[in-house]
């Protein structure tokens, strides 16, 4: 009898999961282990939201493997040690793993590939839908641009998407711990899982997406991205699924896969990006904690600013039309260092990731990968635009709810009691553009 193991780290999921898949090809018995790693929780990374989420994501696969004849271990500590410790146990000859792109799954991959050699077994092509560094433009080892970076990655091959295995044997007598959150929690978090992550799929409309995916009010967009970040879905497998929609609406939500893999290959060939202006404009960012704090709590005096903020706290998620404004406003109008507002983003956003996070981030506060990195996003403007009438921000501001249309947008002109603007309407440009040296 031979053994394998098939490492978990974020693909949580059985369909389209290529390490599973191998680790199954290899070997007549496969171990599926999780390790939780306190290195993640001591760097700060592990918050209440996402940890709850993981749990989900857990228990939802130790059922689905179950329901097939396996089970999940799931250890704690570090992981090529607790990953020795189980291929001792289970007598297992090699050992499968997703190739990640931060800084911190480039040391596990190289600690584990200390203790196993080469019965190690990377596979890159599953936590995006074109692992990085597979497209590079022609002397340079990561695309900086999108628009040839999409080009070139609509040309490349996917792999075949994979079934879910029907049965998986796995040894008896290993031991595993069970994860247990602790820490405050936004109320209305999603349910993880892959089981949740394909309902709500079948249930989405792909169709619509091209029209109303910056509809604030419709919150119309997939809210997958909790799910494509713990891999209870794989990218391969949902491009693959959207382009059997002929339209625009499947081409534009493919392109935002698209984007996810562009910051992924950003980051793996950058891992300092993630703290590390990726293009130095020499900033001297403003400083100011009362701001910051009034920015967290969502009392900027901008009502569709703080509609974004609110819906943060309350859904550890962000519709994505929010995040640009709410990131905007706190990068280039109060010209405070993208840093703070990328970490209150990564302390509650269940999605919250590394690469998209950090690099969404930079490219709002333009140190990152916008071409035109001296625009300002007007919230005033944003919030014309893309809530019309309003609906947005009564949802999120409820102490605005009896402002009709429009005029929610602008409490100040019609006598409500609400926090002044931080900064007037008329100096939103102003921080930024003396900071950058523009005026
Ligand atoms: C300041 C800022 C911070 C962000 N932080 C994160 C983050 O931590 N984690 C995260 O997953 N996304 C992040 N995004 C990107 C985007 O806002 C979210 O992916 C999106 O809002 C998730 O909602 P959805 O699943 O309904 O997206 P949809 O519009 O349905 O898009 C489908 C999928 O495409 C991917 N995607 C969409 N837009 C982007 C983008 N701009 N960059 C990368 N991938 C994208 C996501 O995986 C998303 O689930 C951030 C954007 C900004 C402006």
């Amino acid at each position: 009898m031979t053994v394998s193991i098939a490492l978990f780290t974020q693909d949580l999921r059985l369909h389209d999961n290529p390490v599973l898949h191998a680790a199954r090809a290899a070997a007549d018995r496969v171990v599926p282990l999780f390790v939780l790693d306190p290195a993640v929780e001591d760097a700060g990374f592990a918050a209440p939201n996402r940890l709850a989420f993981l749990a989900d994501c857990l228990a939802d696969l130790d059922a689905s493997l179950r329901r097939i004849g396996s089970r999940l271990v799931v250890r704690r500590g570090e992981p090529a040690e607790q990953t020795a410790r189980v291929a001792a146990e289970a007598g297992a000859a090699t050992v499968h793993v997703a190739a990640g792109v931060s800084a911190f799954a480039h040391r596990r991959e190289e600690r584990l590939r200390a203790v196993f050699g080469d019965r190690l077994h990377v596979h890159d092509a599953s936590l995006t839908v074109v692992p990085a560094g597979r497209i590079t433009p022609a002397g340079r080892d990561h695309y900086a641009v999108f628009t040839p970076y999409h080009r070139a990655w609509q040309r490349t091959p996917r792999r075949t998407v994979l079934g879910a295995p029907r049965t998986l044997d796995t040894p008896d007598g290993i031991g595993g711990e069970s994860l247990q959150p602790t820490g405050p929690l936004s109320p209305a978090l999603p349910p993880g899982g892959e089981s949740a992550a394909r309902r709500r799929w079948r249930r989405w409309d792909v169709d619509a997406y091209a029209r109303v995916h910056d509809d604030l009010a419709a919150d119309a967009t997939s809210r997958l991205s909790p799910y494509l970040h713990f891999g209870c879905l794989s990218a391969t497998e949902l491009v693959s699924r959207a382009l059997r929609h002929d339209g625009e609406g499947a081409q534009a939500f493919v392109r935002q896969l698209a984007w996810r893999d562009f910051h992924h290959q950003v980051l793996a060939a950058r891992p300092d990006a993630a703290h590390r202006d990726y293009r130095d404009r020499d900033d001297h960012w403003h400083r100011d904690e009362r701001e910051a704090e009034a920015w967290r709590q969502g009392r900027t005096g901008y009502p569709i600013v703080d509609a974004g903020m609110r819906q943060l706290a309350e859904e550890g998620w962000m519709h994505n039309r929010a995040r640009l404004l709410t990131a905007g406003f706190l990068a280039k109008s109060l010209y405070l260092d993208w840093r703070i507002g990328a970490a209150h983003f990564l302390s509650l956003l269940v999605d919250g990731d590394v690469a998209d996070n950090q690099l969404n981030w930079q490219w709002v506060a333009g140190t990152g990968t916008d071409t035109r990195p001296n625009r300002v996003l007007n919230p005033l403007r944003q919030a014309d635009r893309y809530d019309p009438d309003g609906a947005y921000v009564r949802r999120w501001v409820p102490e605005l709810a009896h402002l009709p249309g429009p005029a929610v947008h602008r409490p100040w002109l019609h006598g409500a009691d609400y926090p002044a603007p931080l900064i007037a309407p008329d100096a939103l440009t102003e921080r930024f553009r003396r900071g950058r040296g523009l005026d």
